[in-house]
């Protein structure tokens, strides 16, 4: 039988007036939720989250099922509470919650649910492996997914604090969640984004790793992220699973295999051209995304041109030129000639424009 223990440590951070995550530790539930809101409506706004989810809990069997139905009326709650006053209007929180489950079904294996909403994190550390399992709902999530920047470009995006998904702000919420088998040695960690700003993942997995209870890791986290700034808020749920495994470890890696099953063929080759589909329209959609820079043409004078899509042709979609500018390439110092040679990229046309008109006042002031 699995069995949880936890560690917890939350902070002001270096520079907030006040803490507006807030955090559930009451095995085998745990969420961590960070508010957002003028006034004190943030602290009221994640206090109101985790406190709910506290008390719907109470003589329920924990299930996927009922995280969502248990957040949805939690989301309602907050939103209806940010109508009642003006301090409190447009208050909001994220969520992301862990709970261990009744092993009734994957064959008896013991399991986590896990849900998110926002920008909080869970992240699973398993015999030297370490992965994030949820996924943030943020405008810099987006543009990873769209493979327009990097992870560790959207750690110190200047609009990563920008979320997409938060509870309290519409009466209606999408909540995502997951179930995850369970062995003993797994950490869980839970987090607001307080701990992923200031420290980067290969730290975050660096210290999860170490031998200690959850409380020196938890502790040691937090420390970390005040070290390197504590702009926000920072706080950090450690989970471990110890006890007995009813069924073998399998490396964080690896989806989990389904159960045998015949299976219609007319249904695998409708699947599988559904799925043939719906991955062109996002091949294309990926490939006319986003903007880059490149030269007109090979020759000295050849000008700075913004070209639309991605660099490399993808299937049969080519980039487009969108415009060209009065900037030339013998007018460019080395290394501005090198990045677009590279084709630098950019989200929309006129963050590209905005970059060459920078380019160009450079050069009139060294002039
Ligand atoms: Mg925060």
């Amino acid at each position: 039988m699995i069995q949880l223990k936890h560690g917890v440590a939350t902070d002001t951070g270096n520079v907030r007036p006040q803490n507006e995550d807030s955090y559930l530790a009451s095995s085998p539930l745990f969420a961590v939720a960070d508010g957002m809101g003028g006034h004190n409506a943030g602290e009221v706004a994640s206090a109101l989250a985790t406190s709910l989810l506290h008390k719907h809990s109470v003589g329920n069997t924990l299930s996927t099922d009922w995280l969502v139905d248990t957040i949805t009326t939690i989301n309602r709650t907050i939103h209806e509470s940010a109508a009642e006053s003006i301090e409190r209007r447009g208050m909001g929180t994220t969520i992301c919650a862990l709970s261990l489950v009744e092993p009734n079904n994957n064959n008896g294996a013991p399991q986590v649910a896990l849900a998110n909403v926002g920008d909080s994190r869970i992240y699973l550390s398993r015999a030297g492996n370490f992965r994030q399992l949820s996924v943030d709902h943020s405008y810099v999530q987006e543009l990873v997914t769209q493979g327009l920047i990097s992870e560790e470009e959207a750690r110190v995006h200047p609009r990563r604090n920008i979320v997409t998904r938060a509870l309290g702000i519409d009466d209606r919420v999408a909540v995502d969640t997951w179930m995850v088998p369970v062995f003993p040695g797994d950490r869980f960690i839970l987090c607001s984004d307080g701990l992923v700003d200031e420290v980067p993942t290969a730290d975050i997995a660096e210290l999860a790793s170490q031998q200690d209870n959850p409380q020196v890791i938890a502790d040691a986290l937090v420390n970390l992220a005040k070290r390197n700034g504590g702009r926000d808020n920072i706080t950090v749920v450690v989970v471990d699973a110890y006890g007995d495994a009813t069924t073998e470890q399998e490396p964080v890696t690896a989806d989990q295999p389904p159960a045998k099953r015949a299976l219609n063929p007319w249904l695998i080759s409708a699947v599988v051209g559904f799925v043939l589909a719906v991955s062109l329209f996002f091949v294309g959609k990926n490939a006319r995304s986003g903007y880059f820079l490149d030269f007109e043409n090979s020759s000295p004078s050849a000008s700075v041109c913004i070209q639309r899509g991605s660099s490399n042709q993808v299937l049969w979609f080519s980039p487009t030129r969108e415009t060209c500018s009065d900037l030339s390439k013998n007018q460019l110092p080395k290394i501005y000639q090198q990045r677009v040679n590279e084709h630098l990229r950019f989200t929309s046309v006129i963050d590209a424009q905005r970059f060459i008109a920078a380019v160009k006042r450079a050069l009139v002031l060294n002039d």
